[in-house]
């Protein structure tokens, strides 16, 4: 707060300001009260409790990640040190049709929903008890939480591999109207995934009209990123345009040799429906993603990294075709042997990765899987990537231009009011770095390394994070769907 003495807590003196707006960058002071940015100019003869001098340094309004797994890792007052440290101060959680509430589950999670965490998790029959808990002691970074479609049929279904019951639904509903009230931002489906695959599009529509009533978004992990992709778009943009609701595609991709460049059509599909309807799209900036093993996507990927293996967790960080070798079996017979298990896909073409992540649609979004005992990089360096090696190294798009597909862009898609670009009354989240030093180091070996460059995070204007290092402040918030 000011003080007596007309003092800001927090002064950031001689900021290249990058706003998030995608404005050019411009050197000033800016100012914190309280939660909030309270001043922004000149501000050479006022008095703060903390000053910092940022001569250099690029302070941007605090990263949002689109699209993270990180429902439990939000949980217990945590550090939330993968994002945190990388100057993230928001994430959208529930995404690829998985949330960990509303369900209460008595035995081992099915895949996928194993990726969000083990049985334990899931404890919430409400997502009302979901937000509570994480409100009861907070954690580090804010969260804008959605709700899953696979969560949904698992807590109303008895079997999966078929389409809902109108009764089927009309639980769902429950649940999901339950989850809206109780403030989630949005709904995902995960239709690539044997748990929703049944699911005909218009079980999803069925859903997406209450999403609608409540001005709420729709985010998909489409059912099918390979040969069919264009096919999954149109499905997708047919189920967000009769649901009436704006559409996520999930960490856009084209997976597959055979699909390497088919990102100039799925582009031109996706430019063609925003002329109709609401759609925006995130990415993440590596050739490689990262879920449950299975063979369907073994068979598309030209490598495969395991990030964890229920029965053999001496195996991590291991090349699947090397494990298959030293056991001596084919490779399905070591799927078989491993599962349950995650691992890493190297499918996708840096062609294509840089075209979506280039689109001005394209929000950046970790999709960071915390609970696994050999992540993917992507769960520690996604932004400073994007920031060091596709803006310094690559020169895809200009420093402004990503700071806004991290902050504004998805500030606006997910409706986070007064956050995502550095304006006064917005609240004080904020990320200083060194844009000459900005860096990602963790790598596909060594997963768990803090990015480099980053020098101060502050979330609901609390220091967050100094120098990479995670400070004490818990003060982030959930962030409930605006009324
Ligand atoms: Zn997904």
């Amino acid at each position: 707060m000011i003080d007596d003495h007309g003092n800001f807590d927090t002064l950031f003196r001689h900021a290249l300001i990058v706003d998030g707006t995608g404005a050019p960058a411009r050197i000033g002071d800016v100012a914190t009260s309280g939660d909030r940015i309270a001043a922004i100019g000149d501000l050479a003869g006022a008095q703060a409790r903390q000053n910092i001098e940022a001569d250099g340094l690029v302070l941007s309004p605090g990263f949002i990640d689109a699209h993270t797994h990180d429902d439990a890792l939000v949980l217990g007052g945590s550090a939330m040190e993968p994002k945190v440290s990388q100057g993230v101060t928001t994430v959208v959680t529930g995404n690829c049709g998985i949330s960990l509430a509303p369900l209460v589950l008595d035995s081992s999670p099915p895949a996928p929903l194993d990726l969000l965490g083990d049985r334990e998790g899931y404890r919430y029959a409400r997502f009302a008890d979901y937000l509570a808990e994480i409100e009861a002691n907070p954690p580090a970074g804010n969260v804008a939480p959605m709700v899953g479609h696979t969560t949904l049929r698992v807590a109303t279904m008895d079997s999966l591999d078929r389409a809902a019951t109108p009764d089927e639904i009309r639980a769902m509903s429950r649940l999901l109207e339950e989850s809206l009230q109780a403030g989630a931002i949005g709904f995902s489906t995960g239709l690539y995934y044997p748990l929703a695959r049944a699911a005909p599009t218009e079980e999803v529509i069925d859903l997406l009209s209450l999403v609608s009533r409540f001005g709420a978004i729709y985010t998909t992990h489409m059912r099918d990123e390979e040969d069919g992709v264009e096919l999954s778009l149109l499905e997708s943009f047919d189920a967000a345009k009769r649901g009436r609701v704006p559409l996520v595609i999930s960490h856009h991709k084209c997976m597959g040799s055979e699909n390497h460049g088919r990102s100039v059509s799925t582009l031109n599909l996706i430019d063609e429906a925003r002329t109709r309807q609401a759609v925006g799209l995130d990415a993440y900036p590596y050739v490689a993603g990262s879920t449950v093993l299975m063979d369907a996507m073994v068979r598309k990927s030209s490598r495969v990294l395991i990030a964890w293996s229920k029965p053999h967790p001496e195996i991590r960080g291991r090349d699947l075709s090397d494990i298959a070798l030293q056991w001596d079996c084919s490779v399905n017979d070591a799927i078989e042997r491993l599962s349950p298990a995650g691992a890493i896909y190297f499918h996708m073409s840096d062609e294509d990765v840089h075209r979506i992540l280039a689109h001005p649609a394209t929000m950046i979004g970790s999709d960071g899987l915390p609970h696994d005992e050999h992540p993917h990089p992507r769960l520690w360096g996604a932004f400073p990537r994007v920031l060091g090696h596709c803006v310094r190294d690559l020169n895809l798009f200009p420093l402004e231009e990503a700071v806004r597909k991290m902050t504004t862009l998805p500030a606006t898609t997910f409706k986070l009011k007064n956050r995502g670009c550095i304006a006064v009354g917005n609240f004080a989240d904020l990320v200083l770095f060194d844009p000459t030093a900005i860096a990602d180091t963790a790598t596909f070996e060594a997963p768990r390394q803090r990015a480099a460059g980053i020098r101060a995070v502050f979330v609901n204007g609390k220091t967050a994070a100094i120098d990479g290092v995670v400070e004490q402040a818990r003060s982030g918030r959930v962030l409930r769907r605006a009324a």
